[in-house]
């Protein structure tokens, strides 16, 4: 984490420092959470729409806190390590792009639509036998997160391994600019964010902001399966950085590297690449989605000179954070799949690839909730995953949540009324779940992060 005085402090963030006495105060860290302050941190009070960090900031010094920033126009500053700003997020944001120029790693970037997260932790994987390095924890990917994960890196990292997300176009722009990637990766185009951005080309658009922040001579690796990423950087709009480089990835045999063979097993994946044609990895994560997460950051360490050795040690020590697919073999023999951290309609797709493509001496029954956000077209994304479902591949559909009707409507047409099961109540659905299942089965959960389909694994969970 960032170690200074409060004076340096002042000067990377552009602030000024009230009391001349506390110029050689020493700071270890950044914290914007009151509740986090540990002793000799910088506060960094935000303004948010119900709350406001200036409320906290005397207490946070009282509690331990080094110093403080503190915004002009929030009143009068409390006594002590006061940093006068402008903005207190602006100043957040410049002093983490002053550190990260002090401690100058290579920036490893990911965007997407799916799978940030994952290819992070896969990326990190592959490279921490080498390198030292630094990744996002958990989501901390917006415009906040991303300073304090550039503020928690130790001075010595090699490799920053920096998950960017977005919501909107400019934001990707922002956080490239904050941490203008060496490589950048894009895992893929997908639906999340199609009511705030209209079109699925305007998605594309605001992820290749990420190819655009990159440095001169930078290399972007992405999805080579998506046609629309090809088609954005073909517009006249589109600024690629001096000499980029390009490397394309995918299920495709025109792909720069694309999966040559590929097998699911109990605990992951097994695959060869167009690239690695004489070594088969195996990855601890299902599906095929994964495999393709897999062969980007197989692009990413390849530019960092990891040997296959070492690639496949990492990736048999990966770990996840969790709730992506995550594999819960209950003790009785039921087995759950945990994917009820978000859903669009992409990765609702691949979730259903996994339980479908899994041999079970009981049923397999999917329970799915509403993919929230979609804009004016969410109907139809429902049910279309609803004809997407085998009903040669699985048992029972169970859904859950008004969206989720239209799934039901359309599993019914292949599925038959005995074995669709609509809900909008979760203590119903419960019941019904528990009274259909046996400890022999697999139940796959996924839904958007709203409808907290967690709680109705925990249940059946408890149950078994
Ligand atoms: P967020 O926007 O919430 O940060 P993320 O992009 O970080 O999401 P992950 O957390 O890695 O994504 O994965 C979320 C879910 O997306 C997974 O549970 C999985 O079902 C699905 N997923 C992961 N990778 C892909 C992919 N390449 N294509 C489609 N779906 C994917
Ligand atoms: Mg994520």
């Amino acid at each position: 984490m960032i170690t200074s005085t409060l004076k340096n402090i002042a000067a990377m963030c552009g602030g000024q420092l009230l009391a001349p006495a506390a110029a050689d105060i020493e700071v270890a860290g950044v914290v914007t959470d009151s509740r986090k302050i540990v002793p000799a941190c910088l506060f960094v009070p935000l303004v948010g729409e119900k709350f406001d960090g200036h409320d906290y900031g005397a207490a946070s010094l009282a509690a331990g806190a080094a110093g403080t920033l503190w915004q002009r126009d929030r009143g009068p500053a409390p006594e002590g390590g006061v940093i006068l700003v402008e903005d207190t997020l602006i100043a957040l944001q410049k002093l983490s792009a002053s550190y990260l120029d002090i401690v100058k790693p290579q920036v490893v970037a990911i965007t997407g639509s799916n799978g940030k997260t994952t290819t992070k932790d896969i990326v990190t994987a592959l490279l921490e036998s080498q390198y030292k390095v630094h990744k996002t924890q958990g989501n901390f990917n917006n415009h906040i997160g991303l300073p304090l994960t550039i503020l928690s890196m130790a001075s010595d990292t090699e490799v920053a391994i920096l998950e960017m997300g977005m919501s909107g176009r400019g934001e990707i722009a922002l956080l490239a600019s904050l941490a203008p990637p060496d490589i950048a990766i894009i895992t893929n185009i997908g639906e999340s964010h199609l009511l705030q951005l209209g079109s699925r080309k305007e998605i594309a658009r605001a992820k290749l902001e990420i190819a655009e922040g990159l440095k001169p001579g930078g290399l972007l690796v992405y999805n080579g399966d998506e046609p629309l990423l090809a088609e954005v950087m073909g517009e006249p709009g589109f600024q690629a950085p001096q000499e980029m480089r390009t490397f394309r990835f995918g299920l495709a045999a025109d792909n720069d590297d694309y999966p040559t063979g590929m097998m699911a097993h109990s605990a992951g994946m097994s695959f060869t690449s167009h690239l690695h044609a004489e070594r088969a990895f195996t990855l601890p994560l299902p599906g095929r989605h994964n495999v393709v997460n897999a062969l980007a950051a197989l692009a990413v360490a390849r530019h960092f000179g990891i040997t296959e050795e070492h690639i496949e040690q990492g990736l048999g020590g990966l770990r996840l954070t969790g709730m992506r697919i995550e594999v819960i073999s209950v003790p009785c023999g039921l087995t759950l799949l945990n994917d009820a951290y978000n859903a669009s309609p992409t990765s609702m797709r691949a979730a259903i690839d996994v339980i479908q493509a899994m041999k079970s001496s009981g049923s397999k029954i999917a329970v799915l909730g509403d993919m929230l956000e979609l804009g004016p077209e969410e109907e139809r994304y429902h049910r279309e995953i609803g004809s997407y479902l085998n009903a040669e591949e699985l048992d029972f559909v169970f859904t859950f949540g008004p969206l989720s009707t239209h799934i039901a409507e359309a599993a019914t047409k292949t599925f038959g009324p005995d074995r669709v099961f609509a809900f909008t109540d979760k203590a119903s659905l419960t019941e019904l779940l528990i009274a259909k299942s046996t400890p022999k089965d697999i139940v796959l959960f996924k839904g958007s992060r709203g409808m907290r389909l967690e709680e109705v694994l925990g249940s059946l969970n408890a149950h078994y």
